[in-house]
């Protein structure tokens, strides 16, 4: 090799060793959880994201925060991953579980300053994940998780949200009717319950809509605003002439040639309404368009249709309606018509909206959100969201555990009390974890402006008498008590989820002890 210096890597790449590397990664990703902290909890502060191209985002909701940071640096796009898994298992939890994976890392950090090696951290951490479940499963309330326990799990999931002038009560009631109208023996059909939001009006007309909505507007002016036990047609197509318009097709040279025409399409376009009439559709749903004089008939015989429908909507109203979605008019039989008790046309400020309520369109229902504007109808629907994930994760994942911070209190508690029989250095990352899941109580206890050393104090004090302590968030304050006295219940899910995958996000970044960047 003659002393030649040999290069394995290209000039541009950049690479980040040891040490280095692990402060630069623990940093990024203690700074991306830092980012969603003060939104922890009911107390919690909003925050508002402007985009390059100037559209504004208002919001409390973690993983919504971290999508809309954009963020590049690849350790702390793992923790924004965090959020992300959180919000896809079960649809809450986000902040929780980003804040648990920053304190991890900010743990793992002062471990590694102790010189204990990375591999111990990881090993000790597992361990005290999984003792962390059992503390999990162990808090799970015993009793039946009924109507009453869904309305709490489903309050307290949308407490400090910035849901408008409507009480997060009133909220939860929607919420558990949606949830148990899709109820079904092998669980929640979670994807029969749509979020509409409509802005306009005040958030407190929110109601649930046993049915679809579309957003969809009644091709003439002269057709019905509502038709009741309504027979309806969803067809794939345009309902107009097969061969174009007079002018391309015809050479017309006398008048009478001209009325011919005229009458020959008239009646091309009126056999397609008697078809529809024959086959006893009363509202039809096309996706093509209609022809203005063929819209003008269906008016008078006192149909209701819409033109251009989009394919989303066609296929829900079919599934809502039990509707066969035919090729063309020629195509359509009777046996195709879905069927509903009512569908109606309402006019929201611009907006023109179709209701498909009611008969085999109740399997699927809506909750119709409103509000003011497009900043709290965005917000409320994420909040309802969320909302509904979370009652369907208690109904049929597993129960509910105490909010408030009292699983994390209890979760801690026991993690310490079997750390002691861990021999070797493994103790302290199984002890440093039990401090990091202190966070989130902590952090509760900080957003509602109280001493967050303090209050740690009395819960694990109120924890010790007790055997249960949470910090209740009531008006201006905060309180030690018992949280399921508050109705104050997460599901058990968003718990262990948060664990799993703010353990597993902390414990590959910690390691990673090289980093190689291609230019
Ligand atoms: P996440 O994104 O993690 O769901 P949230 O801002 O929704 O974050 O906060 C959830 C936490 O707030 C849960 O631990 C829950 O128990 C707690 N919480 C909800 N209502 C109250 C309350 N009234 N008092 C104290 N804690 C509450
Ligand atoms: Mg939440």
């Amino acid at each position: 090799m003659g002393g030649q210096p040999m290069f394995i890597l290209n000039e541009d790449s950049q690479r980040t060793e040891g040490k280095d590397a692990q402060t630069s990664n623990i940093s990024a990703g203690k700074a991306i959880s830092e980012s969603v902290r003060t939104t922890l909890g009911p107390r919690g502060m909003d925050k508002m994201l402007v985009s390059d191209s100037g559209d504004v985002v208002i919001t409390n909701d973690g993983a919504t925060i971290l999508e809309e940071m954009e963020i590049e640096h690849p350790a702390a796009q793992m923790i924004v991953e965090v959020a992300q898994t959180q919000e896809e298992e079960v649809g809450d939890g986000t902040t929780t579980a980003s804040v648990l994976a920053g304190e991890l890392l900010k743990q793992a950090e002062d471990l590694l300053d102790d010189d204990v090696h990375p591999t111990t951290i990881v090993e000790g951490y597992h361990e005290a994940a999984s003792l962390a479940q059992d503390a999990i499963d162990a808090e799970v309330l015993d009793a039946d998780v009924d109507e009453e326990t869904l309305r709490k799990v489903a309050e307290t999931s949308m407490t400090g949200k910035g849901t408008g002038d409507v009480a997060a009560e009133d909220l939860a009631e929607t919420v558990v009717g949606a949830i148990q109208h899709v109820e079904a023996d092998a669980g929640v059909v979670r994807n029969n319950i749509t979020v509409r939001t409509q802005t306009g009006g005040s958030s407190s007309a929110t109601e649930l809509v046993e049915g679809v909505i579309v957003d969809e507007e009644a091709a003439h002016e002269n057709m019905p605003r509502s038709v009741e036990n309504a027979a309806i047609a969803v067809v794939d197509n345009d309902v107009d002439l097969k061969e174009s318009s007079i002018d391309a097709e015809y050479n017309i040279t006398e008048v009478d040639q001209l009325d011919q025409a005229i009458e020959a399409e008239e009646k091309e376009l009126r056999s397609y309404v008697d078809k529809l009439e024959d086959v006893g559709a009363k509202v039809v749903f096309a996706t093509g368009d209609i022809a203005d004089r063929a819209k003008a008939f269906l008016a008078k015989r006192g149909i209701l249709a819409f033109e251009s429908v989009g394919d989303d909507d066609a296929k829900s109203i079919a599934n809502a309606t039990g509707a066969s979605r035919a090729g063309s008019v020629d195509d359509l039989e009777a046996a195709d018509l879905g069927e509903a008790d009512e569908v109606s046309v309402e006019k929201f400020s611009d907006d023109e909206l179709a209701f498909v309520e009611g008969g085999a369109a109740a399997e699927a229902v809506t909750v119709f959100a409103r509000g003011g504007t497009e900043h709290v109808t965005d917000e409320l629907e994420r909040a309802l969201n969320d909302s509904l994930d979370v009652v369907t994760a208690a109904l049929d994942q597993g129960g509910v555990v105490p909010g408030a911070g009292a699983t994390e209190i209890a979760a801690a508690a026991h993690i310490r009390d079997e750390a002691a029989s861990i021999e070797g250095r493994k103790q302290l990352a199984v002890e440093a974890f039990a401090d990091a899941v202190d966070v989130l109580p902590r952090t509760l206890a900080a957003n509602t402006g109280m001493d967050p050393i303090d209050a740690l104090v009395d819960l694990r004090s109120e924890f010790e008498n007790e055997g249960i302590a949470g910090l209740i968030s009531e008006g201006q304050t905060g309180i030690v008590g018992n949280p399921i006295e508050y109705g104050i219940l997460d599901p058990a899910a968003v718990k262990q989820e948060a664990v799993e995958s703010a353990t597993e996000a902390a414990t590959m970044i910690v390691r990673i002890d090289d980093v190689i960047a291609a230019e």
